[in-house]
């Protein structure tokens, strides 16, 4: 029995020992296998089929953890069953890679906490994986968790589909033992697999990293923008595996494409756009970051431009100015966008991964620095060309300015000088020169002649820091001659603002001195003539002393003024000064040959237009003496343009032993002649304002003679009118009564011309009183004494009435009333007797100074001026004679008639227009009258009156 149970035993023992042996070897075999292969397809391939195989299992099946999500995904599995149909097979096949497991399920971390192994007898009772195990046939399943280290790699699974079956414990062990070396292997390839994708990243990141280089170089290699885009654009492409490039330059808000490939640019391909008709660079331009479009989101003018440019989906990189590619968050600013690259795909689905887009912007970055960098350039070279023109102007205008710069050092040397300079100081142009050698040279003055020491000389004193401004000096100039010399200086300072030197600009200022001292001196004259004549009113006291200044200013011994007779043409001598009879005789004949308007020389002429002129006996020569005036200067005395008088200058000298000897100093400058030229342009002046005075006086003088005239005709007319008024009663009563008297006796025979003469009698005793009683009127107006009674008086009417009186009166003229509606009625506040006086007189007029007859119209209207003030505007127009122009000014003074007024019809004394003006003018109204003095057209009299508008006005 011992010996049975020991060989029972025995046996037991060798055939545990025997599968121990065959499984160490499976397991060294698997191990050997899995250690041999990082593929961790291939691992996970061979560790399902053997698992099946050693373990007797149909089915294996490996999970791996996803760490980022927290879930088994499905990695493989290995079935051998015979049992499950193909189409099942497949079915479930398609499925079960798409089920991933969670981490968190309970029955996987019942897994993970019993040690890595469960065996479960039915997985369709566990509720979280009832779904899974019905869906693949799973029933009595091995889970293995594939461990390593302590991390979870993954999980197995053994079983056999849609059967329910034991696992031994050797099954078990052996499951644990495989799944350990399956984590190793597993564990291993994973890693691996992550080395190799590092390792791939790590090289592509190198690459870039060399094309950034690459690009880097080329923008600093002084290659041609061009070139530079053209190569950062290919580089571009490349590292981004894209199909196609291109590249734009941004300028004022619009686009130049500069190069794209592959495709170039076609003909047809707008070359310029404007930003805003791009969206997308626009949106890239304003943000300054990478854009990506696809061809799907293009759309118009948009895409058939990137299509032109061969790009269909595109990322769009701006290039902004100054960005440091190292600080990746700068603020993008749209204005500091210089241009894009744009990177195309033709694969539509591509999506650029962030590594692209900070890929572009690198490349992007290089290539702003060289867009930037050849603006600098071109912004240097411009300056350059700039500054190089100016300097070439400024040296142009150095040298041609007329006065001289030098440019002196510390020592007091000449350092630079223009022409003008050079040519003063009489040393050819790069010559070296000191101030020292040139005082020495050139002994200088003061303008009062006192020599200048060479201390104190204004250059000497700049060089120890004084400022120099228009100082004088004389000198002799290179050629000998005396110059006077203006300089100013300005101190030259070094970059230190140390003195290093002073610049000085002096010029010849001998002319202009001179110049000066001319003009003082004609002013002065000119102004001693001015005091000389000032309130004095003899003509000839002005002319004397006029020419008595002249010739003292201009050093002459002897003149003669004379006069202009315009009619006649000629100028006759007035007075003289200087002369003796004799020579005065032989002036007078000599002056005439001068001044003749038919001799060959043009000395008339240039008078007569107003100038002075030097008259010499060269130019003279039927002169009978030509020696004895060689130098008279003859200035004409005008005023606005008017020949008054002339002005006769004898500088000749008095011996005539030699007459040529002095000549020069005789003879007159252009100085002497606009000097001369002033004074007998005053003398005008003077003798103008005399006769003005004159005249003024006159005027006054009638004036006074014409006012004292009408006052005695004023206190003519007063006297005339009370003295006649009497007798003119009497004398019309005692007519009126012996017309009656004769009418009651009836005196049939009586001569006829006694009752016609008692009539006319009547008839011109009344002309008389009217006459009279418009004498009395002008003495009332004349003495303030006529006063208005004055009531609300309706204008149109009263029109409307004297007009009808008067058409009574005449046959030849149609009287017509023209009113024109009014915001207001034709009320005025006025006397109505005088209202009506005023109308009769003008229609009276109008009747009898137009005696061929015609319309004669009265016509109203209203017009607002003054302020605002309504006023009523009445006109009386005939078709008669009408009223020169020149007369119409005088119409209305006291006893004016238009001379040559014919006619007995048309008597009167010239009163009536002036009682009118003034009844018109107490009425608070205006009159004149307006007519252009063509017979036929008439005149018209226009006269307002103040309206009265509103109710309160009438009240
Ligand atoms: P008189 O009629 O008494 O001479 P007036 O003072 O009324 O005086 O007129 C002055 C002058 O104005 C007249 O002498 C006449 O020459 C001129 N005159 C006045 N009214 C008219 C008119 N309607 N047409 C032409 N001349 C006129």
């Amino acid at each position: 029995m011992l010996g049975e149970e020991f060989s029972s035993t025995s046996d037991q023992e060798q055939e545990r020992l025997r599968t121990a042996l065959r499984e160490s070897e499976i397991l060294r075999e698997l191990a050997e296998l899995l250690a041999s292969s990082l593929d961790l397809n291939r691992i996970l391939q061979v560790l399902t089929k053997r698992t099946t195989e050693v373990c007797e299992v149909e089915r294996c099946a490996v999970w791996l953890l996803d760490n980022h999500h927290d879930m088994f995904l499905p990695a493989t599995y290995y079935l051998s069953t015979q049992q499950l149909s193909q189409d099942n097979i497949r079915a479930g096949d398609r499925q079960w890679y798409q089920h991933p497991l969670p981490f968190s399920d309970p029955v996987l971390r019942r897994l993970l906490a019993q040690n890595g192994m469960l065996a479960l007898e039915d997985l369709q009772a566990e509720p979280s994986l009832r779904q899974f195990a019905k869906k693949f046939l799973v029933r009595s399943t091995l889970l293995v968790a594939l461990i390593r280290e302590g991390r979870t790699v993954g999980m197995m699974s053994l079983d056999d589909p849609n059967r329910q079956r034991t696992f031994s414990l050797s099954q078990q062990q052996l499951a644990r033992a495989i799944g350990q070396q399956a984590a190793q292997a597993i564990d291993n390839a994973q890693l691996y697999q992550q080395a190799q994708e590092e390792r791939k990243r790590a090289e592509r990141l190198i690459e870039r990293a060399r094309a950034i280089y690459q690009v880097a170089l080329t923008v600093n290699s002084g290659e041609s923008l061009l070139s530079v885009l053209a190569i950062a654009s290919e580089h571009l492409a490349h590292g981004l595996s894209a199909d196609s490039s291109a590249v734009a330059l941004l300028h004022q808000q619009t686009l130049h494409v500069i190069t794209s490939s592959p495709q170039q640019p076609t003909p047809d391909t707008p070359l310029t756009v404007a930003l805003h008709d791009i969206p997308t660079c626009y949106q890239a331009a304003s943000t300054g970051i990478p854009q990506y479009v696809t061809s799907q989101h293009l759309h118009g003018f948009e895409k058939h431009w990137f299509h032109s440019l061969g790009l269909s989906n595109v990322m769009v990189v701006p290039l902004i100015a100054g960005v440091d590619p190292s600080e990746e968050q700068q603020p993008a600013q749209a204005s500091r966008c210089v241009g894009f690259t744009f990177i195309g795909y033709q694969n539509a689905q591509h999506r650029p991964t962030r590594g692209q887009y900070a890929f572009a912007q690198d490349i992007a970055a290089q290539c702003a620095l060289a867009i930037g960098k050849e603006r600098l350039l071109s912004e240097a070279r411009q300056s350059v060309a700039l500054a190089t023109e100016r300097a070439n102007t400024l040296d142009a205008i150095f040298q041609a300015m007329t006065e001289g710069i030098t440019v002196l050092n510390l020592d007091g040397e000449v350092v630079v000088r223009n022409n003008a300079a050079s040519y003063f100081l009489g040393l050819p142009m790069n010559a070296t020169a000191s101030l020292h050698s040139f005082l020495a040279r050139f002994p200088t003055y003061t303008m009062r002649g006192q020599p200048i020491m060479e201390e104190d000389f204004p250059l000497s004193r700049a060089l120890r820091g004084e400022n120099i401004r228009g100082e004088r000096f004389v000198t002799r100039r290179i050629d000998g001659v005396e110059r006077v010399v203006e300089v100013s200086t300005s101190r030259l300072l070094n970059s230190e603002q140390e003195l290093i030197g002073i610049v000085s600009a002096f010029r010849d200022v001998t002319e202009q001195t001179r110049a000066e001292r001319r003009i003082r001196k004609a002013l002065e004259t000119m102004l001693h003539v001015a005091e000389a004549v000032s309130g004095v009113t003899d003509i000839h006291v002005i002319l004397r002393s006029v020419l008595t200044h002249t010739l003292e200013t201009l050093n002459c011994d002897r003149g003669i003024v004379l006069i202009y007779d315009q009619e006649r043409n000629i100028f006759a001598p007035l007075f003289s000064v200087g002369y003796t009879a004799d020579s005065e005789t032989q002036w007078i004949t000599d002056q005439d040959l001068w001044l003749n308007p038919s001799a060959r020389h043009e000395f008339h002429s240039v008078i007569l237009d107003g100038h002075a002129t030097v008259i010499n006996a060269d130019r003279c020569p039927d002169q009978p003496q030509p020696h004895n005036h060689i130098a008279v200067l003859a200035a004409p005395i005008t005023h606005s343009n008017h020949l008054l008088g002339l002005m006769m200058l004898d500088r000749t000298p008095n011996h005539e032993s030699d007459p040529t000897s002095e000549q020069h100093r005789h003879e007159f400058s252009i100085w002497d002649m606009a000097v001369v030229e002033g004074i007998a342009q005053l003398a005008g002046l003077a003798i103008e304002q005399t006769r003005w005075q004159q005249e003024a006086t006159t005027a006054h003088t009638r004036e006074e003679a014409m006012r004292e005239a009408n006052a005695l005709k004023d206190e003519f007319l007063a006297i005339a009118a009370h003295e006649f008024r009497s007798p003119l009663t009497v004398l019309m009563m005692q007519a009126q009564m012996a017309q009656r008297a004769l009418r009651k006796y009836n005196g049939q025979d009586l001569p006829k011309h006694i009752p016609e003469g008692l009539t006319a009698i009547e008839e011109q005793g009344r002309q008389l009183t009217n006459i009279v009683n418009t004498f009395l009127e002008v003495t009332q107006l004349n003495e303030g004494q006529l006063t208005l009674t004055t009531k609300i008086v309706d204008i149109a009417d009263m029109v409307q009435q004297v007009a009808s009186r008067h058409s009574a009166t005449t046959t030849l003229h149609e009287i017509h009333c023209e009113i024109t509606p009014g915001a207001c009625p034709y009320l005025v506040k006025g006397d109505s007797a005088r209202l009506q006086q005023i109308l009769d007189n003008l229609l009276q007029n109008a009747i009898k100074y137009s005696d061929m007859g015609g319309p004669i119209t009265i016509s109203l209207r209203q017009s607002t001026e003054f302020a605002g003030n309504t006023f009523i505007e009445i006109c009386v127009a005939d078709k008669g004679p009408g009223i020169p122009k020149a007369e119409q000014t005088h119409l209305f003074e006291r006893f004016y008639r238009v001379p040559g007024v014919k006619g007995s019809k048309t008597r009167g004394v010239g009163l009536g227009l002036y009682i009118v003006a003034q009844l018109i003018h107490l009425h608070g109204g205006t009159i004149h009258v307006e007519s252009n003095g063509i017979p036929g057209e008439g005149s018209r009299f226009i006269f307002t009156l103040p309206a009265l508008e509103s109710e309160n006005q009438i009240e």
